[in-house]
């Protein structure tokens, strides 16, 4: 079982405040209301939660995805037995 990064520093695009933020692993964080100006952040078009967005690591399911993906690359069976 490879780490999951369960702790992000979210950084408020607005004032530049960082906040560091545990993750739920089976939901993502749509909204989160910035500590430093109040400003409520919302994902970028592209990605699923804020983490994603400003995040200095993805959020759990994205991570997972990540590494399921790196595992599949490997030709020696993989690393998620
Ligand atoms: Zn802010």
């Amino acid at each position: 079982m490879a780490e999951i990064e369960l702790t992000s520093v979210l950084t408020c695009p607005q004032c530049g405040h960082k906040s560091s933020e545990s993750m739920p692993t089976d939901s993502c964080l749509y909204y989160y209301e910035c500590q430093g100006c109040g400003s409520l952040l919302k994902p970028l078009p592209e990605d699923c939660c804020v983490f994603c967005s400003y995040g200095s690591v993805p959020c759990p399911p994205i991570q997972q995805a990540r590494l399921d993906a790196a595992c599949e690359k490997t030709t020696d069976g993989g690393c998620c037995q």
